[in-house]
């Protein structure tokens, strides 16, 4: 385990961001901690000199918001996924889309504690959530010193500052997600989700590339114990057509 020199939980978005600003040590935030204290226990988090808890903030409501004129569903970042999955509008969203990634994504003491804040910054390449909210065409607001930023999740580069909130259309009509896993409770190998939006649908892809992409994007499968690269590419284009046919159905 990393040894940290200092812990912060400070309750407001300014002092969390001051303390992520200070030069003299390297603070990074924590969230639900379900990847970093890993990342910290095995030192792969290289050069960590303490934590900002963002358990304090108040960044957990998930609530109706007009953004931009159009009305949308604001998950705050600090909402575990457990909080998505209860929350009526949020787990009726495209036929309960998030609910099923969100039991994709891990048992639920994992779901109890992985923020959807978290989700967005981990970015994990087999994310289910991230590839739902790909398909979705989540918006992300980011806080920094320089202001709040919206920008498209699929767009979303280095974060400056702390994630607060990702943005959802709330009139969106149905949902579907094609995996493969070794077991029905695993995290998926290769996953699509599509998502109907009017007359138009949206997919995206994980297990594929570093990242969760959508469909379109240049793909770079990984090559590991649970399937090859081979594999991984073969099984996009039965997936894409799994997902899209039960979504158009
Ligand atoms: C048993 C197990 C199974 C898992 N299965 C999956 C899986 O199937 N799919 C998957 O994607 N992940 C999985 N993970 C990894 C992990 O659960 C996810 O990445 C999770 O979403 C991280 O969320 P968290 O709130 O715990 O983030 P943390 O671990 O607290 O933080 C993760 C990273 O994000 C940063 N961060 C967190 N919140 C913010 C914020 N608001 N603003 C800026 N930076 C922030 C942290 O500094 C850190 O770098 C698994 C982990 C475990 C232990």
């Amino acid at each position: 385990m990393a040894i940290l020199k200092e812990y912060h939980k400070p309750t407001s978005v300014p002092e969390a961001l001051a303390l992520l600003a200070r030069t003299d040590v390297n603070l990074v935030p924590l969230a639900g901690g379900t990847r970093l204290v890993g990342a910290l226990e095995t030192r792969t988090a290289p050069g960590v000199d303490g934590v900002v808890d963002l358990g304090g903030l108040p960044l957990r409501a998930i609530q109706t918001a007009i953004v931009d004129g159009a009305p949308c569903l604001s998950l705050g970042a600090l909402a575990t996924l457990t909080d998505v999955c209860e929350h009526e509008g949020a787990a009726a969203l495209a036929g309960g889309l998030l609910v099923q990634a969100a039991q994709g994504e891990g048992p639920v003491n994992l779901r109890n504690q992985a923020t959807v804040g978290g989700v967005v910054v981990a970015a994990e390449q087999d994310s289910e959530v991230y590839a739902a909210l790909l398909a979705l065409g989540a918006r992300v607001v980011t806080t920094s010193a320089a202001g709040e930023m919206v920008t498209p999740l699929a767009d979303l580069g280095a974060i400056d500052g702390l994630v607060t909130a990702v943005l959802l259309p709330e009139a969106v009509e149905a949902g579907a997600i094609a995996r493969i896993s070794r077991t029905p409770a695993d995290r998926p190998i290769v996953a699509a989700v599509a998502v109907r939006h009017g007359t138009s649908t949206r997919v995206a892809l994980c297990g594929v590339a570093a990242r969760p992409v959508l469909d379109g994007a240049p793909l770079d499968p990984p090559d590991d114990y649970k399937g090859s690269t081979a594999y991984r590419r073969s099984m996009v284009a039965v997936l894409r057509q799994r997902a899209l046919a039960e979504v158009a159905a």
